[in-house]
């Protein structure tokens, strides 16, 4: 008698489908025989997993454009009837977007708010914006990413230290949220949600491994090994901006003194300028004036183009990355500071570290880390977790609430 095969019909049919699903995702749409080339899988077995997904409504197969011979149809992730909304928690300001469910955001599908004092507000705030993308006629929602500033402890889906916004410590939006929304909704921390983004539509498309430096809010270090974040043992490494680099400097939001981001990020050089005004300014208005010529600023950017090397430099030695992705608005203020820190961090880094590593402006934003994120869920969580091969997901992280494999 033939033995029973390990694994199941089922299974393998949803391990296949996934493959799908990924290909499309990197590759963009295409037709049958490119995702047959492109998976390795025979002709009927892409077939029946394409069917498949097009009865799930994952899949919309398009008309091709009018041209010679007879061009096949084209497949995509849906875009017309289904969404996916992103959540980006953020220091001052919160965002909602809506989004294909190949991360391509709809600018005008976005709401906004300040982010509130208290946790319950935040949730609630949430709720009422998201609602009003929800609700649109035809279209169904298949879940909600969530970008959160701060650690997140991934075996217990919860926020654990957030230094820029506190009210997320000890909480998990992504439960709460799933309980009033009744949609999946899932969470990562913001750096993961960047490496996720640049992998789906930025410069790291289809690598395993690279690092995304955050030197946004704070500084913030999301470094992919094999094709998964790094997370250390309770998921919280990667904290970079907590390193000293002033025994006696000022005193962090983490209670120490003289972090790397009290002098290194967007909002170490808001502050400092806001010192020096005697007005709060934030990032985005500094970049507004300077480029008005109503400021000067290049004493600040001397110091934080040094302190940002140290860091470049330091993700460089430490972890080895073929690509280091750097994220900030304040690249913005002078088409010469990116260039200007990247040659100051080759000079600081180890040689063949440094000469191993292509240095870039991330390309993707915040907004689109918190859709990549949903995106990658809905497409990991179709393979059961216990299933899933090493090198995809993060570990242990799955939908609140919701059924087990629902890994990001
Ligand atoms: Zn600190």
């Amino acid at each position: 008698m033939k033995p029973k095969s390990p694994v199941q019909p089922n299974l393998l049919g949803r391990i296949n489908e996934r493959q799908v699903l990924r290909s499309l995702l990197f590759s963009g749409a295409c037709s049958r025989a490119d995702l047959t080339r492109l998976t390795g899988m025979a002709a009927p077995t892409v077939s029946k997993a394409v069917e498949s997904l097009l009865l799930a409504g994952l899949l919309e197969e398009n008309e091709p454009a009018a041209g010679f011979g007879r061009p096949a149809k084209r497949l995509s992730l849906t875009s017309r009837n289904a969404q996916v909304l992103g959540f980006v928690i953020d220091k001052d300001r919160c965002r909602i977007v809506s989004s294909a469910l190949d991360g391509a955001i709809n600018p005008a599908l976005t709401r906004e708010f300040a982010t509130p004092e208290r946790y319950e507000t935040l949730l609630d705030l949430a709720v009422s914006n998201a609602h009003t993308l929800i609700e649109r006629e035809g279209i169904k929602t298949e879940g909600v990413g969530i970008s959160v500033p701060g650690l997140v402890d991934y075996r217990n889906m919860r926020g654990v230290l957030s230094p820029n916004v506190p009210i997320t410590n000890g909480k998990s939006p992504a439960a709460d949220l799933q309980e009033r929304l009744n949609i999946p909704c899932v969470m990562a921390q913001e750096e993961h949600a960047l490496c996720l983004a640049e992998r789906l539509c930025g410069s790291a498309k289809g690598m395993s491994d690279f690092a995304m430096l955050d030197v946004s809010t704070g500084v913030g270090l999301g470094v992919m090994n094999a094709g998964r974040p790094l997370l250390g043992h309770s998921g919280l490494a990667g904290e970079i901006g907590h390193i000293t680099v002033e025994l006696s400097g000022a005193v962090c939001a983490c209670g120490n003194h003289g972090c790397l981001e009290t002098v290194a990020c967007d909002s170490a050089l808001s502050r400092q300028i806001s010192k020096r005004l005697q007005q709060p300014v934030s990032i985005e208005h500094i970049v507004e004036m300077v480029r008005a010529g109503e400021l000067t600023i290049d004493a600040e950017l001397r110091s934080l183009k040094e302190y940002l090397a140290v860091a470049l430099a330091a993700v460089i030695n430490l972890y080895n990355p073929a690509l280091l992705c750097v994220y900030g608005r304040m690249f913005e203020l002078d088409a010469g500071l990116f260039d200007a820190v990247v040659a100051r961090a080759r000079q600081r880094a180890l040689g063949p570290s440094s000469a191993d590593c292509n240095i870039v402006l991330a390309r993707g934003s915040k907004r689109q880390g918190a859709v990549a994120v949903i995106v990658e869920h809905i497409v990991d969580g179709i393979v059961p977790e216990e299933a899933r091969e090493a090198g995809s997901g993060l570990p242990g992280l799955q939908a609140a609430g919701g059924p087990p494999g629902g890994v990001l």
